[in-house]
This record gives C-alpha cells, sequence and structure tokens, in this order.
C-alpha cells in the first residue's frame, strides 16, 4: 500500500515529506486513512536517536485518529468508515502472563513499537502516523466513540493513555486528594480525568502563566513550584501525585507531600536517576511507583469514558510543513498543550 509521510532520514535532521510502501493489508489487518497524528515529545527523543540507536528513515508518530478503509476477510471488530485510534505499539506476543492481561504495553518479549523498530515478522520496519495511512491488527486498534473531535482524540492514545492507567490503577475517587507535577501534553490528561473522576486536583508547576488554564481545566488549585517554599504546606497532603515532569529535580520534595499510604506515580522520563532518601519512603509508608502507557482493553476504556465526560486534548492543529517547527515549540513548552499534525496536509 503506498504511502505518504513525513520522515527524518537520519538522526537529528529536520523531517521531510517521504513515499514509502506499507504491507499489504492481512486477513486479520485493518486499513485505515489517518485524520490527524499527535505530536509526542518521545518522537522528537527518537527523531535526535536520545534513546539509543534508531532505525532511520524514520516516520514516527504514535497517536494516530482516522477512518477505516478497508477490513481484511476475518476481522470482526471493525466496519469500513468506523473511527479508529492506534497507539504507541502494534503487536505484542499475546501468549505471556501481561499479554493474557490485556496489558500488552507491559509485553515480556517487548511490545511491538508503532515506529522505529521491526514488526513481529522480524523484517518490517514499522513506519508511525506522520502519514496519511496505515495497517493494524484489529486487535491492537481501538474504536473512536463518534461524539469525539478525531484532532482532539488522536493525543489520548499516548498522552491520555499514560495518564489513564494509573488515574484507574490507583483507583482514584471522590475525596482523593492528587496533585499532577507538570502541565504539559500528559499534565493536562491528568488533570482532565483525575477532576473527571471526583478527585481534588492540585497542579505543580514551574510556570505560574499555565494557572489560568490549569484552573480552566478544572483543577481545584495551583502551586507555582519556582519558589520550592510553596511546597512546604503541602506536607502530608496528597492520596496520589502523577509525576509528568522530565526535567531533574529533588524528588524528595514531593515525597514529602504525600500522605499516610500514598503514592507518588513516576510518569515522565528524566535523563538521570532520582535520589531517593530512604527516610522520606519510610516516613508514612509511602510508595513510589512507575507507569507506562496502557493496554488496549484499558485504550478503549478510556475513551468511553473520554465520550460520556466529553473530554478531549487541548490541541493546536498544525499543517505538516510545520512539524519541524512544532518540534521546536514542543521542546520550548509552547504548545497549549499538544500539536496534531492534519494528514490531509501530507
Ligand atoms: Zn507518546
Ligand atoms: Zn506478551
Amino acid at each position: 500500500m503506498k504511502s505518504r509521510a513525513y520522515a527524518a532520514l537520519a538522526a537529528k535532521t529536520d523531517l521531510v515529506p517521504y513515499e514509502f510502501e506499507r504491507r499489504e493489508l492481512g486477513s486479520n489487518d485493518v486499513a485505515l486513512d489517518i485524520s490527524y497524528a499527535g505530536i509526542c515529545h518521545s518522537d522528537i527523543h527518537q527523531v535526535a536517536e536520545e534513546w539509543g540507536p534508531a532505525i532511520f528513515p524514520m516516520v514516527p508518530g504514535h497517536e494516530i485518529a482516522g477512518i477505516v478503509t478497508a477490513v481484511g476477510t476475518k476481522v470482526s471488530k471493525f466496519s469500513v468508515g468506523d473511527k479508529i485510534g492506534v497507539g504507541v505499539f502494534v503487536d505484542s506476543c499475546r501468549a505471556c502472563e501481561s499479554c493474557q492481561k490485556g496489558l500488552q504495553q507491559y509485553c515480556v518479549e517487548g511490545m511491538t513499537g508503532t515506529y522505529n523498530g521491526l514488526e513481529r515478522d522480524g523484517k518490517t520496519v514499522a513506519m508511525g502516523g506522520y502519514s496519511n495511512n496505515f495497517v493494524i491488527n484489529e486487535d491492537y486498534a481501538v474504536k473512536i466513540p463518534d461524539n469525539l473531535p478525531l484532532d482532539g482524540v488522536a493525543p489520548l492514545l499516548c498522552a491520555g493513555i499514560t495518564l489513564y492507567s494509573p488515574i484507574k490503577h490507583w483507583k482514584v475517587k471522590p475525596g482523593m486528594k492528587v496533585a499532577v507535577m507538570g502541565l504539559g501534553g500528559l499534565g493536562h490528561m491528568g488533570v482532565k480525568f483525575a477532576v473527571a473522576m471526583g478527585a481534588e486536583v492540585t497542579v505543580l508547576s514551574h510556570s505560574p502563566n499555565k494557572q489560568a488554564d490549569a484552573i480552566a481545566m478544572g483543577a481545584h488549585h495551583f502551586v507555582s513550584t519556582k519558589d520550592p517554599a510553596n511546597l512546604t504546606p503541602l506536607t502530608k497532603n496528597f492520596d496520589l501525585i502523577l509525576n509528568t515532569v522530565s526535567a531533574e529535580l529533588n524528588i524528595n520534595d514531593y515525597l514529602n507531600l504525600l500522605t499516610l499510604d500514598g503514592t507518588l506515580v513516576v510518569i515522565g522520563l528524566p535523563g538521570k536517576p532520582y535520589e531517593v532518601h530512604a527516610g522520606t519512603l519510610l516516613n508514612g509508608r509511602r510508595s513510589m511507583a512507575g507507569s507506562m502507557i496502557g493496554g488496549v482493553p484499558e485504550m478503549q476504556e478510556m475513551l468511553d469514558f473520554c465520550a460520556k465526560h466529553s473530554i478531549v486534548s487541548d490541541v493546536e492543529v498544525i499543517k505538516a510543513d510545520y512539524i519541524n517547527q512544532a518540534y521546536k515549540r514542543t521542546v520550548a513548552s509552547d504548545v497549549k498543550y499538544r500539536f496534531v499534525i492534519d494528514a490531509s496536509t501530507i
């Protein structure tokens, strides 16, 4: 299947128009026309080869929303014309305990990434969503409810599920005090989900100018972390802290904000290890945990939850020829709150 895309032809280079062939539709596959593809910070890391050796040419993009154009003979989940979403992975071993539990993101063999990797045949290079079309096994795609706009949905497939999954796992509910560290593409989804689940939500942000946005998204409190003294009154305050910050910081300052049995979940990926004082964990039986995207059943559950609560990502829709500029602005945190490529401009 012929495909138009934007690709990085080598590490650390600008993305340029690129054409290639996707694999043909298999009996369990679905073909889709991509409507929108979100720009995730991990796309930028991989194009820059900051996460180890990468495969070039690389078509990034793992926040994909589109319309089904063809289905294989054995497909039962989708019909032509359905709205469909694709996230961070397109396959996994299907046999391990994680896969059996629908937690494909934790597959013991490693999930098969949507791009910058080989598909499970061991030879087809996976090409991502900065493209006009896509082919995927139906088991790894999700249905997008009809009432949700595709541009705002695209970032839900990575940024959204990355926050939805820990919010569900740690059972956020009314009466809980939840803090979201960082108000970016990830954090703003955490605010929306935690608010929708009835928690009292505080945004802890380095950027005081984001206060109005945080409150508009439903946050109940906003605390600027520019002055660390602002954190002191919040000591032993939160049941759950969702840490979306990838910049280096003193994690103990934040662990101290957890109440008895509270958990700080690491979602952002800093370059250096955290230095955790054991005493900070012991005092209050606190936990520090991690969470990575979400599995296929949870992605579907999230989209259905979003349909019910009218939740989508705040997006800036761009044309494909703006991708390189959007990368620079994403690195500078100058986006409200996710860039989404209009795939009709590719
Ligand atoms: Zn992502
Ligand atoms: Zn597996």
